[in-house]
């Protein structure tokens, strides 16, 4: 089943990349990014009548600046004895693209200097990186 279920966490995520400078996350970001992840799953599935799920495919931009084997953790912690308990977690990461207002073309940031590497414009448009999206779900009806 192809779902296409988004939430933005942009803001939050160049935050998120400045507090991992420092090591042993406590998994706080992490934490509430599953909690979101879970909170769209249900919602599909009610809209699905499913009961059980046993994969969730999701899209995670790179300016969510998730750490995948904490995500995971969460995800475990959270589920665990729910109709998500025992569901495979698989984690896309997407890159950042965006394009230059003034030139026009696209290109690969370097996060967080959003600067155009051909004509150096400050004025640029994120095309994607800051996407949690939860794109495939394998269900039990
Ligand atoms: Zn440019």
């Amino acid at each position: 089943m192809f779902v296409d279920k988004s939430l933005f966490f942009f803001t939050f995520g160049l935050i998120k990349m400045y507090a991992h400078s420092g090591k042993n996350g406590v998994h706080m970001h992490e934490m509430s990014v599953a909690q979101s992840i879970v909170q769209i799953v249900e919602e599909v599935l009610q809209e699905q009548n499913a009961r059980k799920v046993l994969k969730v495919v999701v899209k995670v931009g790179e300016l969510v600046a998730v750490v995948p084997e904490s995500l995971q953790f969460c995800y475990r912690a959270i589920t665990e004895g729910t109709e998500l308990g025992n569901s495979e977690l698989v984690i896309e990461p997407v890159p950042v693209r965006a394009q230059c207002l003034e030139c026009g073309r696209d290109f690969s940031p370097e996060v967080p200097f959003l600067v155009c590497p051909h004509c150096r414009g400050g004025r640029v448009k994120l095309l994607q990186g800051q996407e949690l999206q939860v794109s495939q779900l394998e269900v039990e009806e």
